[in-house]
Order: C-alpha cells, then structure tokens, then sequence
C-alpha cells in the first residue's frame, strides 16, 4: 500500500481528517487529493471592474482547493445541532456537540483568539419572536469572518505541509474497491491505500454520484432549498446582529404551512456569486476587519422543498430554477421588494434610484418569472413576518437577489462510524448529505480521524 489513509477533498472536512490522524497517530502515512488549487493559488478573477461576472473558471476558486467551499466563507462555526447537519443522527447530540466545540478550540489556536462565540442562550429575542410567529433557533456562533477565517486556514495548512502529504490541483477520478483496501484512480496513475476517506463537498456531488454508482452504495435525494438572498440596510437588523450576530428563524407560512427560513446572515456583508457545476447563484459573505465592512447586511430566505415518491432527482429540480434565471438574467438577478409586489421588473434605473446600494454587480429584472408561485409567496410572507421584529425589512428597497439554491448532496448509505459497506471507506462532510455546515463538516472528520486512528 502506498498509504495508510487517503482523504479525498481538503474542505473542512478533509482537513480536520488529516489534522486528527496526525494528532493521533503521527506515523501514519497520510495523502490529500485536492481537484482545486492550494490556498494561495485560490483566487476568483471577478474583480468588479474588468470581470464583473462569473465567468465559469475550470475549476471555481470560491468552491474549490484548500479550505473547500467554506475557505472565503463569512467562517461562521454554528455550534448547534438545530442545523447545519444531521451529524448527530450518527454519533448522538452529546458527541456531535463536543466535535463542534474541539473544532472551534483548535480554530481559536490557530488564530481565531480574538474573535467573539455569540449565543442565543438567555436572548430576549426568543420571546419578541415568538410572539411574532417567528421561531429563533438555539446556536452558539464563532464568526471568524472571511478575513481571519483565511488566517486560520493558512496556519492549519503550515502545520500540516510537512506532515501529510498533499496534492492539489488533483481529481480523483474514481475509487476501486481491492481485497484489503483501496485504489485511487487518478488522472494517469493510481495509487492504494488501507484506509479511505471520501469528503468532496458539494461540487463534488455529481462526482459522488459516480462513485455510488459503481460501488453500489444506496443513496437517497429529496430535499432542496429555494430563495432569494435579501439586501437591506444593516441598521434594520443592528438589534439583532449585534447581539446574536447570526439569527436563524423559522416561519411557517399562513397560505401552505411551507417552512420558510433565514439562512447565512452577514451583517455589514456582501453578496456574492457561486458557481456549483456552471449554474451561477447567489451567497453572501462579510469581513471581520470594519475597514472591508458594507453598509448592508444580507441573508437568505429558503424555502425548504421535500418531494415524494417518484419524483427523486431534487438537485435537478433546483438546478432548472437557478437555470432560468442565468437564462432570464445572465447570471443573478436582483430586484426591489417595492417593484416585485407591484408586478413589474426591476430596471437598471429603478436600482440606480434605490436607497439600498447593492453589493453584487447582479442583473435587474423580475424573479416571479423564476421562481414558482409557492416559494415566492411563501418568501413575501415571511419579508411580512420579519418587518414585525425588524421594521424596515419590506421596504420597498429592500434588494432581493435570486435565485440562492441550498443543494442537498443525495445522502449516502453509512453506519454510525460514518463507514460504507464496504469496511475502511467513510463518506463524510457534505459530500455524504449528512452535513450542510462548515462545524459538522470539520466535526464529521474528526470523529471518522478518531475511528481509523484507533482501528489501524
Ligand atoms: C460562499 C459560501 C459561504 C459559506 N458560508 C458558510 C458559513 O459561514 N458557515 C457555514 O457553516 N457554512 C458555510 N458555507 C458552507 C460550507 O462552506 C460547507 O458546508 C463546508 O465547506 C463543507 O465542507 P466539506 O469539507 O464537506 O466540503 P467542501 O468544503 O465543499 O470541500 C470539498 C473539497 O473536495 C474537493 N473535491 C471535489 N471533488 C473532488 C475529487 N473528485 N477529487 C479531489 N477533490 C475533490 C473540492 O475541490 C473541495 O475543495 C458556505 C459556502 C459557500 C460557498
């Protein structure tokens, strides 16, 4: 065997794999095989003047190479096992909860000292929601904001250089399962392991779909997130943000009884382009450091969809929204609340006079001709709900930027080692369907780093 352990992917999950199997066992060999680039390689070309738009790179920075899709990420670790994941399902709430916390230690030695773990514990926002109709979940938050996020993984990647081996701009194009291991199938060579962990994210889904294809590993897909990221002044929001920083509330609508939620809030953020496999949706992010700090602060509102028997291909269906509006738009499309009710488009002058600036170089236009009916009451509904708690959100300049599509990765048959059938091979962060977060994720490599090192 060329190496005791090989870890496809170095997002979070890949790297706290690594960095636990050499805390544990240092003479393990250990190889990292990274599709993107290493992370001062990563560099998204949008600039804002000469390249406004996505322009579908080879292989997309802002998803791809060390750091995964979380490295230019708002780094906000939720300790919480309210969302994010399921990792809990597995390993139990209690565990769950400590890999969350032994994560965020090591993020704070690794230059996070300085950043603040706000908590909603004790709030009393509970209570004003409440009475809202409104729902805020339970979470601890460490935003280490993109800036320090960045630090943490540059020193992550110092410690570990020397220690395991890694790979980058390196696809594993396939896995084969041998009689006391594994082989990786790499562009023109292969290489085997005992030991192999597969953490490949979400653009790596399709890849992941492959992989379960030929093995043979069960897989199931249903769910799929649908919304717009909306733009406001951070005003609006101070009350909240500056205490709880992240809030994450949960409507159920009045008209379906569809959960509506908040999702990835950036106070004085920005919102940004994402390219998963070509199809150009929407994101936010925000610095720690005040001096790259916004006006604005964004969040998502997602509409979650659960489809039934026979329908089973639920990333496709969102996929086809986000279509039409790279198709309608160009890429993403932004529009006032205000021009939305009034059933017209957005036009680039209606933008221009808007008292919100927008931070995303994004194309006016009309998102009722792209997102269904349901999904977009559903959304006016809780903009309603949430001018309750935080007047001034369905003013007619609040910007909406659509569409933002949370894909679910098919979730992966494992047991509660988060091992497959097939003994030695784990399925873990959000390639594995059961993680949607960059704490569960990083957890999740933990925990399997744990198993193998005791195993092996
Ligand atoms: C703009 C943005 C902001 C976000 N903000 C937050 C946030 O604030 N808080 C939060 O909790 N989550 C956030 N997320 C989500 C978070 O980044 C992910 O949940 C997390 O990164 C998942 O970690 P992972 O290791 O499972 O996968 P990923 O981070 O996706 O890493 C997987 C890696 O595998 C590589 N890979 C894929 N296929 C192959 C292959 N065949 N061979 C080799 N390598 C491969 C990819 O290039 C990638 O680098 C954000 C995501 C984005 C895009």
């Amino acid at each position: 065997m060329n190496y005791d352990v090989v870890i496809i992917g170095a997002g979070p999950g890949g790297i706290y794999s690594a960095y636990e199997l050499i805390r544990l066992r240092p003479e393990l060999r250990v190889a990292v095989f990274e599709s993107g680039h290493a992370l001062n390689r990563r560099h998204c070309p949008i600039d804002g003047e000469k390249i406004k738009s996505c322009i579908g790179c080879k292989s997309c920075s802002i998803m791809s190479g060390f750091g995964g899709a979380g490295a230019f990420s708002d780094g906000k670790y939720n300790i919480t096992n309210d969302f994010g994941g399921t990792l809990y399902e597995y390993v139990g709430k209690k565990q769950a909860l400590d890999l969350m916390r032994y994560v965020d230690e090591i993020n704070v030695k690794h230059g996070g000292e300085e950043t603040k773990l706000y908590s909603t514990a004790g709030t009393k926002f509970k209570k004003i929601c409440m009475q809202n109709d409104l729902h805020l979940l339970n979470a601890s938050v460490r935003h280490l904001g993109t800036d320090i996020n960045y630090v943490v993984l540059e020193n992550l990647y110092e410690e570990l250089q020397n220690k395991v081996e890694f790979f980058f701009d390196t696809p594993v194009e396939s896995v084969k399962n041998l009689e006391d291991g594994y082989e990786i199938q790499l562009k023109n060579h292969s290489v085997t392991c005992r030991e192999c962990i597969i953490s490949v994210g979400r653009s790596g889904s399709k890849w992941m779909e492959q992989v379960c294809r030929e093995l043979k590993i069960p897989t199931n897909s249903n769910r799929v997130d649908i919304g717009v990221r909306v733009e406001l002044p951070a005003e609006i929001f101070s009350h909240l943000t500056d205490e709880l920083y992240e809030s994450k509330i949960v409507y159920r609508t009045q008209k379906y009884g569809d959960r509506v939620r908040t999702f990835c809030m950036n106070p004085k953020g920005a919102v940004v382009n994402e390219n998963t496999n070509g199809i150009v949706t929407v994101n936010g992010h925000s610095y720690e450091d005040p001096a790259r700090q916004t006006e604005n602060t964004n969040f998502a509102l997602l509409v979650a969809k659960h489809f039934s028997e026979p329908f089973k291909d639920s990333n496709g269906y969102g996929e086809s929204i986000a279509r039409l509006s790279n198709m309608l738009g160009g890429g993403v499309i932004v529009q006032r609340f205000g021009d939305l009710i009034q059933g017209r488009r957005s036009t680039p002058n209606r933008i221009e006079e808007s008292f919100t600036t927008p931070t995303l170089n994004a194309t006016p236009g009309d998102l009722s001709l792209v997102l269904p009916k349901r999904i977009l009451d559903g959304i006016i509904e809780m903009i309603y709900a949430l001018d309750k708690i935080a007047p001034g959100t369905a003013n007619d300049d609040t910007l909406l930027y659509g569409v933002e599509v949370k894909f679910y990765n098919m979730e992966v048959e494992v047991d509660d080692k988060l091992e497959t059938r097939y003994p030695g091979l784990y399925i873990i962060g959000d390639g594995s369907g059961i993680t949607h977060s960059l704490s569960h994720a990083s957890a999740s490599g933990v925990f399997v780093a744990r198993n193998i090192a005791e195993k092996i």
